[in-house]
């Protein structure tokens, strides 16, 4: 499917994956409260969109990182399952491998924290305004906590990793930090599937990052030599 360029931030592209045309309005659609009618509606576009604006700027922590140390960020993609800065000539030092990685998470726990402070001022000038800060508040916050998992090629894993590194060297490390996260991707898949066995539904989102997960862990996994 095809990317759309929606404009740009410090210069660099940002592409808006085709799937999102359809996974968007749907996630306006659930995070509103039934029964709100076309007002909830449209607050729950402006929350799709500040949602997917946040995730701009947690991959643009991460670019702005590597680009101070030297790499090229091609552009940040927008996907369902996230966004996903592409970046050429990165640092394989472990100290910039971790600040790269870490910048992400930064960015989205001080979104989160912003949000979730503002709210109750924000919810006393417009009741819908506060809504909005809290959810994405709160969103940011578990995205920021739940990308610390340490699952390569999650942030969390890549910093796993970047501190395995100087002890064992490169390529134990990368073998130790796609291990792990198979297994945290069998765990994910686990959790997702797990309410469908009694009478639940399938955590969908859970259960794309699991595969994901998994299959660039095993990716990672034939790339490395033993
Ligand atoms: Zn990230």
């Amino acid at each position: 499917m095809r990317a759309w360029s929606i404009g740009r931030m410090a210069g660099i592209p940002v592409r808006l994956h085709g799937s999102l045309l359809l996974f968007l309005p749907l996630l306006a659609w659930t995070s509103v409260p039934a029964g709100t009618g076309l007002v909830g509606m449209s607050w729950g576009c402006i929350y799709a969109a500040a949602l997917f604006g946040s995730i701009v700027l947690h991959e643009l922590g991460h670019s702005l990182v590597a680009r101070r140390q030297g790499a090229v960020i091609l552009d940040i993609l927008l996907l369902p399952i996230g966004g996903m800065a592409r970046i050429a000539g990165m640092s394989t030092r472990p100290r910039d491998e971790f600040l790269v990685a870490a910048a992400g998470p930064a960015v989205s726990l001080a979104l989160g924290a912003v949000g979730w402070f503002s709210a109750p001022f924000l919810f006393v000038i417009n009741p819908w305004v506060g809504i909005v800060a809290d959810g994405l508040g709160r969103t940011n916050f578990m995205l920021g906590l739940f990308n610390l998992v340490p699952a390569y090629p999650m942030d969390g894993g890549r910093i796993f990793r970047a501190l395995l590194s100087p002890r064992l060297g490169a390529v134990r490390a990368t073998r130790i930090a796609a291990t792990v996260a198979r297994v945290v991707a069998v765990l994910f898949a686990a959790r997702a599937v797990w309410p469908w066995f009694h009478g639940g539904q399938v955590r969908i989102f859970l259960l794309l990052v699991a595969l994901f997960v998994y299959q660039s862990a095993g990716a990672e996994l034939k790339r490395t030599p033993r």
